[in-house]
């Protein structure tokens, strides 16, 4: 038996992440604390956890975000670390400043980490300052409309104007000529403002047929650096990804290799700690990095499927100072996975669809794996995010993974609320998409354009 690295994790988030989190923990011989608001006391990952504390009311703001219920939860049950999971506060350098404040280990990367990588003019004069190919665009901040127009003639349109502090696909806006650069500036401007509280603006040749490639990367306090590949993450729709798949489609093993090395050497040059996705746009065979994330990410289980390693319980054991499970040369790819994210919402008009679920049947057998905390009962509160499930697949091939993903869907029955299943459906029939044949815009097509149902 492993020695225990940690007695006690506060879960600071919910759904089926929460629920994850606390798997690797349990197999950890670690006790968990689960947190939630009013909306989440029938909620799955507070009936497993062994202890859980009520944070406050329904709306996230004065519950999941809010870190001085958070700090006294962990204090009162006397937690030795925080998990932040995804979103909420698990990119908030200032959150995680406090949680080593008071005296409780942050399983994530340090604050000035999270800091770099959360402005993205930063992150990229980073990254291209450690020899990692980004996006050509402005040298840094563009200040107003004028000077993005001026920058935009030279490069050629079209161009993106994206928001430094943006994030969800929120504040990005693209200009087709000379005559949007204005509008796209002001608009992209004005909702990065209003969402982030920050409205420094940058700018980056739009590229008109590329993949989402991004690549996995863990990074102990010891010097071990290594990378698990990659996941394509093409298939977007308003810049959320859908569906994730690894490895991808696109790439061969040499570049998945050369990308890999390139990622090990500029995360270890910087010193970061912990897991981290850099995320690239990939096109006529070169990449493009356009962000880090600095945390665990939805799709992480495709990698893990892929290459057997629980990546929860490295950022764990690297959180306590222990090295890395796996160096390297140990690492290898096996087969094909795939993640539909079943959000509850319409299937055409992607609108949401909480209430209580009456019925529920997941998938099961060889390669099917379901992240999820829902169960015949479970009214999907209308506070949050609709992601109510996530199926995983895993075939020797992607034709096998593809044929398994079929017969799932197949089979998963929920009933009560509306969900995403049927679109999945679509998709993996989809000849481009069994081809691999596809890139960021092409799920805008298929569902059809913005806020219009979807002729298929
Ligand atoms: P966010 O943090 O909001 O997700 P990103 O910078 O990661 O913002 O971009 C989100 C998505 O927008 C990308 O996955 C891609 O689909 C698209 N995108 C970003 N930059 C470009 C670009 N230069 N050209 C074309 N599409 C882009």
């Amino acid at each position: 038996m492993e020695p225990r690295v940690f007695d006690k994790v506060l879960i600071a988030n919910r759904g089926e992440i929460a629920l994850r989190i606390h798997h690797a923990c349990k197999e950890m011989g670690i006790s968990t604390v689960a947190v939630h608001s009013t909306a989440d006391s029938d909620a799955m990952h507070v009936r497993l956890a062994d202890e859980s504390v009520c944070i406050g009311a329904a709306p996230a703001s004065e519950s999941y975000f809010n870190t001085a219920a958070l700090l006294t939860a962990a204090t009162i049950t006397n937690a030795d670390a925080i998990h932040p999971g995804y979103g909420l506060l698990s990119e908030n350098a200032d959150f995680a400043e406090m949680v080593s404040e008071h005296g409780f280990v942050f399983i994530g990367p340090s604050a000035d980490h999270i800091r770099m990588m959360s402005d993205k003019i930063t992150a990229k004069h980073t990254m291209k300052r450690l020899g990692v190919p980004v996006v050509p665009g402005s040298d840094g901040a563009v200040k107003d409309a004028a000077a993005a127009r001026r920058l935009s003639d030279a490069m050629g349109y079209p161009v993106l104007v994206k928001a430094s502090a943006g994030g969800g696909g929120r504040g990005i806006k693209i200009a087709e000529s000379a005559d949007d650069i204005g509008t796209a500036f002001a608009t992209a401007q004005s909702e990065a403002k209003a969402y982030f509280g920050n409205d420094e603006m940058y700018i980056e040749k739009y590229l008109g047929r590329p993949r989402h490639i991004e690549i996995q990367v863990l990074a102990d306090s010891h010097g071990g650096v290594i990378h698990l590949g990659d996941r394509d993450c093409s298939l977007q729709r308003r810049h959320q990804k859908v569906l994730e798949e690894a490895p991808s489609p696109a790439l061969n093993a040499e570049q998945r290799d050369q990308i890999g090395a390139q990622v090990v050497e500029a995360v270890g040059t910087l010193g970061y700690l912990g897991a981290g996705t850099l995320e690239f746009l990939y096109e006529n065979g070169a990449f493009y990095f356009i962000e880090m994330n600095t945390r665990l990410q939805v799709e992480h289980p495709v990698t893990e499927m892929i290459t057997g390693i629980d990546i929860v319980r490295e950022q764990i054991r690297i959180a306590a100072g222990a090295e890395l499970s796996y160096a390297q040369d140990n690492i290898t790819f096996t087969g094909h996975a795939i993640e539909c994210r079943i959000n509850a919402e319409s299937p055409v008009t992607f609108t949401p669809s909480p209430g209580r679920i009456s019925y529920y049947h997941p998938p099961g057998g060889l390669g099917v794996r379901i992240d999820s905390g829902i169960y015949a009962g479970y009214v999907v509160p209308s506070y949050y995010d609709s992601l109510i499930a996530k199926l995983i697949v895993h075939g020797k091939t992607r034709n096998e993974a593809i044929m398994r993903l079929r017969r799932s869907l197949h089979e998963y029955v929920i009933e009560g609320v509306e969900t995403t299943i049927p679109l999945h459906q679509l998709l993996c029939e989809n000849a481009d998409f069994v081809n691999g044949d596809y890139d960021i815009h092409w799920l805008e097509n298929f569902v059809g354009p913005e806020d219009q149902p979807h002729a298929r």
